[in-house]
C-alpha cells in the first residue's frame, strides 16, 4: 500500500506537472528514476535546479537567457528595426539556428486559445506594443505557427498594432498548415521568412 507521503509516490506527483505526462507515464519515469545509479539521477536533479537559478527572461524580447537584456537584444551587430514575432523560445532556436535572420525577436509565450483558456492578456502582445512605441522598429513579422491559434493570434496582434507607423508582415504559408515552426527544416523556414506577405 503506497501511502501519500512515499517517496515513489511524490515523484510521480510531481512529475506529473509536467506537459504531456499522465499518471502511466509518470510512473514508468518514477521507477526509472528509483532504478538510475545516484549520480544520474543527481544530475537530472541538479540540471533542474540550475535552469531555475540561472535562466532569466529578457526584459526586452521575452527570451529565456542567461543576462537581461538577452545577447541578442545586446549585439550592435543585430537590425533592431525588425522583430519577428514568435510563439515560444523554442521557435527563436528554429529560425535563428535555421535562417538568415538578423532581426530581433519578440517572445509571446504562447497563442490566443480560448480551449486552453488563454486570451490575450496571457501573452506579451502589450509589451510589444510599447516596445513598437518607443520608436525605431520598421518591420514587425509575425512569425507563429500556421495553426488555427497561431494564425488567429497574428490577426490579433496585427488589429493591435495597425495604427501604429511600422510595416505588419506575415511569414509566407507553403509552410504546412497546423504545422509548427521548431520541426520546419531550415530551408522551408527560410522561404517563409523570405516570402512573406504585408498583413
Ligand atoms: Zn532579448
Amino acid at each position: 500500500m503506497i501511502s501519500n507521503n512515499d517517496p515513489i509516490k511524490k515523484l510521480i506527483d510531481e512529475l506529473k506537472r509536467l506537459p504531456g505526462v499522465g499518471e502511466k507515464t509518470a510512473q514508468r519515469l518514477a521507477y526509472f528514476i528509483v532504478a538510475m545509479n545516484r549520480r544520474d539521477a543527481e544530475g537530472i536533479s541538479n540540471a533542474i535546479v540550475e535552469v531555475k537559478d540561472k535562466i532569466r527572461v529578457c526584459s526586452i524580447c521575452y527570451n529565456f537567457e542567461r543576462s537581461d537584456p538577452c545577447p541578442i537584444c545586446s549585439d550592435p551587430k543585430r537590425d533592431n528595426t525588425t522583430i519577428c514575432v514568435i510563439e515560444d523560445p523554442r521557435d527563436l532556436v528554429a529560425v535563428e539556428g535555421g535562417t538568415s535572420f538578423k532581426g530581433l525577436y519578440h517572445v509571446l509565450h504562447g497563442v490566443i486559445s480560448p480551449i486552453s483558456g488563454i486570451g490575450p492578456d496571457e501573452l506579451r502582445i502589450d509589451e510589444l506594443k510599447r516596445r513598437i512605441e518607443r520608436g525605431g522598429i520598421r518591420e514587425i513579422i509575425i512569425a507563429t505557427n500556421p495553426t488555427k491559434e497561431g494564425e488567429i493570434t497574428a490577426r490579433y496582434i496585427q488589429e493591435r498594432i495597425s495604427g501604429l507607423d511600422v510595416r505588419i508582415t506575415r511569414i509566407a504559408q507553403g509552410v504546412p498548415a497546423g504545422g509548427d515552426l521548431e520541426y520546419f527544416d531550415p530551408q522551408t523556414l527560410s522561404a517563409a521568412l523570405a516570402n512573406r506577405r504585408e498583413l
